[in-house]
């Protein structure tokens, strides 16, 4: 039996047609066309192909493109200026920075405010001198705003307190994860963000691993954790507790972001 082919070029076609009906619908009841900015640095040609390719397929769903030629030289500071400008242009709706970019800009530019919680959970790895690097890392949720972002931050390159706190080889569970146990029981690092409490006992934590608990439960009067602490704490080589782990690390982020945003404003 050979395999049936699923084709790409058609259904861009389809999808291509279907936004341009979109486009004309907008600019009909709004008066603005939508607009990308497409940044070109230096002269690689495969890149100017593309980009080209990119600006004909603006005009043919009905949209504008403008092109920002940088030479070769341009720096970091530069390219980051030209972003800025756009970023506050009205009339720029999308931003195209064209990679590869030369070799002396940072490709790896990381975000200015880093999610509070996920975060944390670095800083507490940093600073206790536990490193990312190679480590098998499992993540046990996948919220928007612990489980997802700590899974990219994880597997990022370079990560907030630099290499040996990214470069992880990252498993992300969720409560659809067939046999929990098996894929945990993996993990070097076993971070747990699930709000169920105890859930995570000790026969699913490898033995001498760090167990990270996000979670933070309500039991009568007490605050308990997604991890049995007691018997996990028997046989993890580190474990955060629940409360005075993870919780006091995010409000502590939650300030870092507040003075960065600060900074920036000040312009400073
Ligand atoms: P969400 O409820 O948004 O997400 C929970 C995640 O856990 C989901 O992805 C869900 O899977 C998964 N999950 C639920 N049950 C199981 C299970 N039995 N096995 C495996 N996966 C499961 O929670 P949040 O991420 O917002 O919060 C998680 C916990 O962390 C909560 O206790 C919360 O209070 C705490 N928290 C603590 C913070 C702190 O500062 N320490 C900050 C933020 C949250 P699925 O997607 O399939 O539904």
């Amino acid at each position: 039996m050979s395999a049936k082919i699923l084709d790409g070029k058609q259904l861009a076609l389809q999808i291509r047609s279907e936004i341009a009906e979109r486009v004309q619908a907008f600019r009909q009841s709004t008066g603005i066309a939508p607009c990308l900015a497409a940044i070109l640095v230096g002269d690689d040609a495969g890149s100017q192909v593309y980009v080209r390719n990119k600006e004909l397929a603006c005009a043919k769903a009905g949209m504008e493109s403008r092109l920002f030629r940088m030479p070769g030289t341009t720096s970091t500071a530069e390219l980051l200026e030209l972003l800025d400008r756009l970023n506050a242009d009205p009339m720029i709706h999308g931003i195209l920075v064209q990679l590869p970019l030369p070799r002396q800009i940072d490709e790896r530019l990381r975000p200015r405010y880093l999610p509070c919680t996920p975060h944390g959970v670095l800083q507490l790895l940093h600073r206790s001198g536990i490193a990312l690097t190679g480590a098998e890392v499992v993540v046990v949720g996948r919220s928007d705003i612990v489980g997802k972002p700590l899974v990219s931050m994880c597997l990022q390159k370079l990560g907030p307190c630099g290499a040996s706190n990214a470069n992880a080889t990252v498993t992300c569970c969720h409560s659809q994860t067939k046999d929990l146990g098996s894929v945990t029981r993996r993990a070097d690092i076993l971070i747990v963000a699930i709000g169920r409490p105890r859930a995570i006992t000790a026969d699913m934590v490898k033995p001498g691993a760090v167990v990270i608990d996000v979670g933070i439960n309500r039991e009568g009067d007490a605050i308990v954790g997604d991890v049995d602490f007691e018997a996990v704490s028997a046989i993890a080589g580190a474990i955060t507790p629940v409360p005075g782990g993870i919780g006091p690390l995010t409000i502590a982020m939650l300030l870092e972001n507040t003075l960065t945003a600060a900074k920036f404003a000040a312009d400073v």
